[in-house]
């Protein structure tokens, strides 16, 4: 028997729609209370393990009937109260109004055995009334890829939304994959997505919009107590404090998502977490060949406004956006300004540590970035492999050996002339880092093991999802697991598994799912 304990804090202590059911509507409160609509035949395809020990489940459990049954919105346990959460947010820059959580229901909130809090969500979980004209469903592809990612987040060490398990539903869903007047039935699936909070900068941003300063500040202070109960203060300031620590938190996960590679896809005021984890696994994906203009999502190749560069300016513009939500709070918008600053001075110093992180540096010193961008360009100039660059690095011989190097960096290029172009330009830096590296105090085995933990072996490539989707649309959800397996240890080496650290295969170069995504999901 599954038993969790709950503690619903977000439905008791927050204003909820009097209407139930999935009608579509303008909600003025901060939930509706909505049912998941049951599905034909749920099976689990996936679990994460890490999670559900946390949760206090054994592997039996999480493979039981009821756990499929609960899990893809047949049945509740006792406790729950399901709900879908409202919010607002800026779409590709322009205010979208109430948006919501218009597939995802949350089933409560539990508390696990060292009193950490979990939310239990279900994505796909059918109609709610923030659907609009939308089925409230999730299509197995892009549950496979949150589902993979959560976790492959988070055993890099990145703050993320988590993924307890994914659920094959037993039933279709329609999409229009390439948004070309071509509908198909795709096979349906459910994410049971774990976190402390869902809350985004746009659950503050709608009750501002509307003017209702109530809502937004009984919003703040339920976070503030629940989510960043170790801010003291009261006031103004405290709200300030919260702000701030707010905009550091998102400053870091900046500096880390530049740092592996991972490029959100989708940075809407509603897709970003108010305790600064990754959320919303869209349109994501990862940099294969150093590209900062690169954007996997389809619905933003024109003006690419979410592309991989761009990512810690577009947080910035977000922060500025819950600021201006925020204001109505404060008499005077100094300490907000304030918070926007402590934003840049974070990623100032969240970046010089991830430079010298991956360069193997015991510390940041001036130039250093200048060190950085010059290998970035090149990397850019020369379509080389980041993940596979970076790693190699590690292993750089003490001193210049053309042979060896050829060796170590082969893996790297993508394009056989271009590496030949570049090489002279490679062996430049290369010698610029040596000298840089003579006058840092680290002895060489620290070095490498130090560049081990910044520099992950294995990433969820945009290719290596596609394959295990590929065989999970056929039947064979095998593939899914193998993944998560392996992205549970992504800074080792794992003997035999060479294949997943390898670099995009050609055939992959423009394939759909691998090299582009749109938002279809
Ligand atoms: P996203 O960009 O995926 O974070 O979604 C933006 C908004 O569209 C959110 O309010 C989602 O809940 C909603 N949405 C996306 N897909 C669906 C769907 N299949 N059914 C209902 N609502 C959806
Ligand atoms: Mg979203």
């Amino acid at each position: 028997m599954l038993s969790f304990r709950f503690d619903n804090a977000f439905v008791r202590e927050l204003p909820g729609d009097p209407v139930h059911g999935p009608r579509v509507r303008e909600v003025r409160e901060a939930w509706s209370p909505v049912m998941p609509t049951p599905v034909a035949a749920p099976r689990v395809l996936a679990y994460s393990r890490e999670m559900a020990t946390a949760l206090g489940l054994a592997a039996g459990e999480v493979l039981s009937p009821e756990f499929a049954q609960v899990f893809a919105g047949n049945r509740l346990l006792p406790g729950m109260q399901p709900f879908a959460a409202n919010y607002g947010g800026h779409q590709f820059g322009h205010w979208a109004g109430q948006l919501g959580d218009g597939r995802a229901i949350s089933l409560g909130e539990t508390v696990d055995a060292v009193g950490g809090r979990w939310e239990l969500q279900l994505k796909g979980a059918g109609r709610t009334p923030y659907s609009r004209g939308a089925d409230g469903r999730a299509v197995l592809r892009s549950s496979i890829r949150e589902f993979l990612c959560s976790e492959a987040m988070h055993h890099l060490g990145i703050p993320t939304t988590r993924a307890l398990a994914l659920l094959a539903t037993g039933e279709e869903v329609v999409r229009d994959m390439f948004y070309d007047g071509h509908p198909a039935p795709e096979p349906g699936a459910v994410v049971v997505r774990t976190a402390p909070s869902f809350l985004r900068f746009g659950s503050f941003e709608l009750p501002a919009s509307r003017g209702d300063t109530g809502l937004l500040r009984q919003l703040v202070e339920f976070c503030i107590r629940r989510d960043f109960p170790h801010l003291e203060g009261e006031g103004e300031a405290l709200v300030a404090a919260w702000f701030a620590e707010v905009a550091v938190r998102t400053a870091r996960l900046m500096a880390d998502w530049m740092r592996v590679g991972f490029v959100h896809g989708v940075m809407n005021t509603d897709n970003l977490s108010i305790l600064g984890l990754t959320i919303d696994y869209g349109p994501y994906g990862w940099i294969d060949d150093y590209d900062p203009d690169w954007t996997p999502n389809t619905t933003d190749a024109q003006r690419r406004r979410y592309r991989f560069g761009q990512q810690p300016a577009v947080a910035y513009w977000n922060l500025g956006r819950l600021a201006g939500a925020l204001s109505p709070l404060f008499a005077d918008v100094a300490p907000l300004q304030e918070g926007l600053a402590a934003y840049v001075d974070a990623y100032e110093a969240a970046e010089q540590d991830v430079t010298a992180r991956k360069l193997g540096l015991a510390g940041f010193r001036h130039g250093d970035d200048a060190l950085m961008r010059t290998l970035q360009d090149w990397m850019a100039a020369t379509e080389v492999d980041m993940t596979l660059l970076f790693r190699a690095l590690g292993d750089l011989p003490a001193d210049p050996d053309p042979q060896a190097e050829a060796v170590l960096f082969a893996g790297a290029f993508y394009d056989p002339a271009r590496r030949e172009a570049g090489w002279q330009a490679l062996q430049d830096w290369l010698a610029r880092y040596r000298a840089r590296l003579a006058a840092d105090p680290r002895e060489p085995g620290a070095r490498r093991e130090r560049m081990r933990l910044a520099n992950p072996r294995y990433v969820l490539r945009n290719y290596l999802a596609q394959q295990a989707i590929d065989r999970a649309e056929q039947g064979d959800p095998s593939g899914v697991r193998e993944v998560l397996e392996v992205m549970r240890r992504p800074y080792e080496d794992q003997p035999g598994r060479e294949a997943y650290a390898g670099k995009r295969p050609e055939w992959a170069r423009e394939r759909a799912g691998c090299s582009m995504l749109s938002c279809s999901s």
